[in-house]
Order: structure tokens, then C-alpha cells, then sequence
């Protein structure tokens, strides 16, 4: 009997609509037909389908034997010691709750103007500078605030350049499905990018690979995770700053989250969290890296570089 191919109809039963989802945007940017859109309206951050013949549960692509979302999602199925396993070779231990780490540094950048503007030091942003400027990468798929960024509204956008990425730092605490720009980027001429996301959104370039999905596997060189112990939708503004606080967004400079910095991994991994899965919580910030740009032995193959960054 051949193997069971899975395809949409999976990946909507099994995580779409079971609440795993947490709305990384992997298997829309997998997908080799272009009929997934994203829904993130009213804090909602899901993938749909967009043709109507088999309703929104099921693809014809897919009963044809097309499985790129499902390989492209780091939800579906055992994904955790898959990616483990092809990044490392072995499963994580239980002491291991930060995943395999080859070590775990305090950093921050030594560039006063990245220090300054960026969130908790810069660390992030100084890495996309030195990975665009020495030729480890073309582009990074990052956050923008909409408009003149009084809304706070994050934008997933590309950054080519030390002015982009430094025009794109500090954190939003509203998802930003920052893989929807991976089209941009390609259209751009970029054939190595990095992905910046919160941690379950850096796990779609591991999936990506683990599971051979294509050319988006090949195109992801660097993949850098934030820590989110959980976010927020836009209706906090109205409904907790301005009703309890008095606080107008115009109003607000900066915001900062400091769950995991108080409470340790332990708590971080068990706040609520975007999606209802807490697995991805684990680890304040990884880095996954070809070896040369983080000075690490070679003998560690390429993509399978980690690192906790702590605050
Ligand atoms: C929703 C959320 C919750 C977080 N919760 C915690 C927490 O509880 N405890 C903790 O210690 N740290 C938390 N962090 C991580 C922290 O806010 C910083 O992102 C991290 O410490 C890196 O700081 P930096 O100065 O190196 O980043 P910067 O150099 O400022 O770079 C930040 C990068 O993140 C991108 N970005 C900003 N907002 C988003 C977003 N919403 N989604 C995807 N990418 C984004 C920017 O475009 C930029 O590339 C959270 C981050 C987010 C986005
Ligand atoms: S089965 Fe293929 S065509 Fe259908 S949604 Fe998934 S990736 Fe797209
Ligand atoms: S790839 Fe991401 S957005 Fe798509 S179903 Fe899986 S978790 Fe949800």
C-alpha cells in the first residue's frame, strides 16, 4: 500500500482547526499553488483556503498528491524530535527545555545607534546588519510598524539594507506573520534570507528543511527567534490600555514584555501563549545559523547552530 500523503485536509483538521495553530504562515508560504490566504483580522492569525470547490477543509491540489503544507508546518504531527533529530541528530532531553544549545550567552550590540534603538540591546538587529553586510544573506523577512506607526499595527516586510533593518527593530507584542514577505523577498532577487519571528514562527525554516519543501527549504539561511511568553491582539489598546489606564496609543513610545526575565522558563513556558500548544515557548531567543557566521566549529553542519540569548 503506497504511504498516506498528507495534505490540507490534515493540516486543517489536525492544527488549522484544532487549535495548534499558531498562525506562522509556514504552509502559506509553502504552498506551490498560491490557494492559502491569512486571516488576521480580529486577532484571529489563521491560514484559509481560498477556493471554493471542496470548501475551505479540503484541496484539490492536494487529493492530486500535493503535501507542502503539511510539511511546511511545525505544528503537524511530531515535529518537535523530527526537527531535533535532522538538526542534531538526537532528541532533546527533559533538563534540555531550551532545546540543544551548543552554548548560552548575555549579548548585546556594541554599535551605540543599534544599542540604542533596539529593543533589549539590539542583539537582533546587529546580527541582520553583519549577515547583510558580509554577504551571508540578501534579504531578512521582518516587522514594520503600518502607516506613521502611531497604530502600532505590525507589517511584515523585507530588509536589505543597515537603515531597513534598523527602521524595523524593537518588538511589536501583536503577531506579525513575518514569512508572509518571504514573496517580496524572492521577487526582490533574494535568494538567501533570513526570517525573523517569534519562536514558533522560527521553527518553520527546521520544518521546511527537515521535510525537503522545496526551494523556500534551500532560500532560508538564518532564522532567529524571539522569546514570547504570549501576545497580544490590537483590542488591547481600547479595551485595557485606554479603559483602565487612560493611555491613547499616540501616547505609547515603547512597550516591553518581562514575563520570562521575573519568572524564569518554567512560567514563560506555561503562560498563555498565541497558540493553545505551549511547546514552542521554550528558550528565550534562538538563533539557527550556517556555523560561519557565528563562529562555531564547522564540524556542526550548516542550520543546526542554536543559541539562547538571555535579557
Ligand atoms: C510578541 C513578543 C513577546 C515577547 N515576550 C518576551 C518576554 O516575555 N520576555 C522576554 O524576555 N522577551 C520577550 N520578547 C523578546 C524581546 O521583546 C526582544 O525581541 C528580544 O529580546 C530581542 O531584542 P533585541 O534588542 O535584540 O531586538 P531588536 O534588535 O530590537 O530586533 C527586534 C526584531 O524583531 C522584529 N519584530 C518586532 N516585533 C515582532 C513581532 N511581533 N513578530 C515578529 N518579529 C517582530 C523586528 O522587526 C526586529 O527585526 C518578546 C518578543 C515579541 C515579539
Ligand atoms: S495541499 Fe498543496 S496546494 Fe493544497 S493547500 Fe496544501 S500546499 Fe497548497
Ligand atoms: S504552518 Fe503555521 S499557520 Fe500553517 S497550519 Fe501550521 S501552524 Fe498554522
Amino acid at each position: 500500500m503506497p504511504p498516506e500523503k498528507f495534505q490540507w485536509s490534515h493540516l486543517y483538521d489536525e492544527v488549522v482547526t484544532s487549535g495548534l495553530c499558531t498562525g506562522c504562515s509556514g504552509c502559506i508560504v509553502a504552498c506551490p499553488h498560491d490557494v492559502l490566504g491569512y486571516n488576521d483580522e480580529n486577532g484571529v492569525y489563521r491560514p484559509f483556503h481560498l477556493e471554493d470547490e471542496l470548501g475551505p477543509a479540503d484541496c484539490t491540489h492536494g487529493q492530486k498528491g500535493c503535501t507542502m503544507c503539511t510539511r511546511a508546518c511545525p505544528r503537524f504531527r511530531a515535529w518537535e524530535p523530527e526537527l531535533d533529530e535532522h538538526n542534531f541528530g538526537r532528541v532533546r532531553q527533559p533538563d534540555e527545555a531550551y532545546g540543544i544549545v551548543k552554548d548560552i550567552v548575555l549579548a548585546r550590540a556594541t554599535d551605540k545607534v543599534i544599542h540604542d534603538i533596539g529593543q533589549d540591546g539590539g542583539l537582533v538587529s546587529a546580527l541582520l546588519i553583519y549577515a547583510l553586510e558580509h554577504d551571508v544573506i540578501d534579504a531578512a523577512l521582518v516587522s514594520y510598524l503600518e502607516g506613521d506607526g502611531t497604530g502600532w499595527q505590525p507589517v511584515p516586510g523585507v530588509a536589505r539594507t543597515r537603515q531597513d533593518v534598523l527602521d524595523s527593530a524593537g518588538s511589536r507584542y501583536t503577531y506579525s506573520a513575518n514569512a508572509l514577505a518571504y514573496k517580496d523577498a524572492v521577487e526582490g532577487g533574494a535568494e538567501r534570507i533570513a526570517l525573523v519571528g517569534m519562536s514558533c514562527m522560527a521553527s518553520v525554516p527546521a520544518a521546511l528543511k527537515t521535510r525537503r519543501a522545496g526551494k523556500p527549504a534551500r532560500r532560508f539561511t538564518l532564522s532567529i527567534g524571539l522569546l514570547c511568553s504570549k501576545t497580544f491582539d490590537d483590542a488591547i489598546f481600547e479595551d485595557l490600555l485606554q479603559l483602565k489606564y487612560g493611555l491613547q496609543r499616540s501616547d505609547i513610545k515603547r512597550s516591553t514584555s518581562r514575563a520570562y526575565s521575573r519568572f524564569g522558563p518554567t512560567m514563560a513556558a506555561t503562560s498563555k501563549c498565541h497558540s493553545k500548544s505551549a511547546m514552542h515557548s521554550r528558550g528565550r531567543a534562538a538563533i539557527h545559523a550556517p556555523t560561519s557566521l557565528l563562529n562555531m566549529p564547522t564540524s556542526q553542519p550548516a542550520g543546526s547552530v542554536r543559541i539562547a540569548i538571555g535579557r
